[in-house]
C-alpha cells in the first residue's frame, strides 16, 4: 500500500504525545501477527459453540471469568461477552433494562458520556438527565427531585464509575438509600465503567459498583486502562437479562445474544494474554504506579498555580485549561475552562515535565509582556 510508512509514523508520534485520553500505551501483540493471515469469527453468544469454528471462544471465556472474579461475582451468576468497546457494552446494559422495565425511565447526570444519549435514542428508553455536582458526580438531591416525579414507574440508573472529564464515582450507596426512601420496587442498575472497571477493583477504599452491590450489569472498556491496537470491551450482566434476550439460530447454530452477529476474536487473545501474563496482582500494580504518576502530575501543575485536583486518588487531573496551542500538542481534552491529563500506564514522568516546562515558559512570556504593558 502507497503511504504505509507515512500512516504509521504520524499514528506513532501521535500516539507518543497524547497526555489526555484513557488509553494506556504500553503494549505489544506483534506475536499476534499470524492471526492477521487467518479468518478469525467469534459469531453469536461466547458460551454456544457455532457450526462455524473458526473463532476464540474458549479464550473469550477466560476474559469473562476473570473479570467476573475481579468484580465479584460467581460464573454461574453472571454472564458477559467481548464487546467492540465501551459504548458497545453500555447499550447492551441499557437493551437488557429495557427488555427487564419496557416502560422505565432511564436516570442518568449530565456528565455522562455523550454516547448514552444516542444509545438511548436508539433504543427508544424514556430518560431523565439529572445534574452533576462540581466534580462531576451525580446530584442526589436532583435525582431525589426528578425521581419523585416518576415514583410509580420503573427505575433504570445508568450510574458513573469515573465519569470521561473528571473520572467522577457516582455513589452507589446514596443510590440505594434513595430507592429505598421512595419504595421503588422495580429498578436496574446499570454501571459504565468504561475506564474504571479494571481500575475500582483494586483502589482502596473500593467504590460500590460490581455484583456484590447487586448491580445489574457492567459495561468495561478493554483498550484503556489495559490498551491494545483494537478497540475492544467488556460487558457483564447476570444470567437472568441475558436468558431473557437468548434466542437460538439455526443458520449459524449458536444463540443471538450479543448486539453484533460477527464479533472479534482478535481482541479476546489481546485481553487474554495481558490478563494472563499480570494477573490480579499486576493489574494492582498497574494501578499503584499509574496514582504515583497522577500525584506527581497534580503536585506540579499546583506549583504552576493550575488549581489542579483529581476526584479521590484518580489517574484523571484535572486542571485550568492551558493555551490551544498547549491543548492541540499534548492532545489535551478540554470543555470549558478545565483541561485533564490522564495518567494511563506507558505514560512516561519525562512528557509530563516536558508539558510543564511548556506551561511554565508561556506564563513567563505572558507575565513579561504584561510587564511591558
Ligand atoms: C470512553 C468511555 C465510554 C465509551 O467507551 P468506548 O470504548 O470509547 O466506546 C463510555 N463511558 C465512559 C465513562 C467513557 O470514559
Amino acid at each position: 500500500m502507497k503511504d504505509l510508512q507515512n500512516i504509521y509514523t504520524r499514528i506513532k508520534n501521535s500516539s507518543d504525545n497524547f497526555l489526555g485520553y484513557p488509553l494506556a500505551k504500553d503494549f505489544s501483540f506483534s506475536e499476534f501477527a499470524p492471526f492477521l493471515d487467518i479468518c478469525i469469527n467469534n459469531v453469536g453468544d461466547p458460551e454456544a459453540e457455532s457450526t462455524l469454528t473458526i473463532d476464540t471462544k474458549e479464550i473469550e471465556r477466560k476474559c469473562i471469568s476473570f473479570f467476573a472474579d475481579i468484580l465479584s461475582a460467581s460464573i454461574n451468576d453472571v454472564w458477559g461477552y467481548v464487546t467492540n468497546g465501551g459504548t458497545e457494552g453500555n447499550l447492551y446494559g441499557l437493551y437488557l433494562a429495557r427488555e427487564c422495565y419496557p416502560n422505565a425511565i432511564v436516570y442518568y447526570s449530565e456528565s455522562t458520556h455523550y454516547s448514552v444519549k444516542k444509545n438511548l435514542h436508539l433504543l427508544n428508553m424514556r430518560n431523565v438527565v439529572v445534574r452533576s455536582q462540581e466534580n462531576g458526580e451525580i446530584d442526589y438531591e436532583d435525582l431525589e427531585q426528578v425521581l419523585t416525579i416518576h415514583r410509580d414507574k420503573p427505575a433504570v440508573f445508568f450510574l458513573n464509575i469515573g465519569t470521561t472529564m473528571t473520572e467522577a464515582v457516582d455513589d452507589l450507596s446514596k443510590i440505594k438509600s434513595i430507592i429505598k426512601k421512595y419504595a421503588i420496587k422495580n429498578y436496574y442498575i446499570h454501571c459504565d465503567a468504561a475506564f474504571l472497571g479494571a481500575i475500582a477493583p483494586f483502589v482502596e477504599p473500593k467504590p460500590k459498583f460490581d455484583f456484590s452491590e447487586g448491580v445489574d450489569s457492567i459495561a468495561i472498556s478493554g483498550h484503556k486502562f489495559i490498551g491494545g491496537p483494537i478497540p475492544c470491551g467488556i460487558v457483564m450482566c447476570k444470567r437472568a437479562h441475558r436468558n431473557r434476550v437468548a434466542n437460538s439460530i439455526s443458520y449459524v447454530g449458536t444463540l443471538d445474544t450479543t448486539i453484533t452477529g460477527s464479533r472479534n476474536g482478535l481482541t479476546p487473545l489481546f485481553l487474554w494474554s495481558f490478563l494472563e501474563k499480570n494477573g490480579k496482582e499486576g493489574l494492582k500494580q498497574r494501578v499503584v504506579e499509574a496514582q504515583q504518576l497522577a500525584k506527581y502530575t497534580e503536585e506540579k501543575l499546583n506549583d504552576l498555580g493550575l488549581n489542579a485536583w483529581r476526584n479521590n486518588d484518580a489517574l484523571t487531573v484535572v486542571f485550568n485549561k492551558p493555551s490551544e496551542k498547549i491543548c492541540k500538542k499534548y492532545q489535551l481534552a478540554s470543555e470549558e475552562n478545565i483541561a485533564h491529563i490522564i495518567c494511563v500506564p506507558g505514560l512516561q514522568k519525562e512528557q509530563i515535565d516536558l508539558l510543564l516546562k511548556e506551561i511554565e515558559i508561556e506564563s513567563m512570556v505572558k507575565e513579561e509582556s504584561l510587564a511591558l504593558v
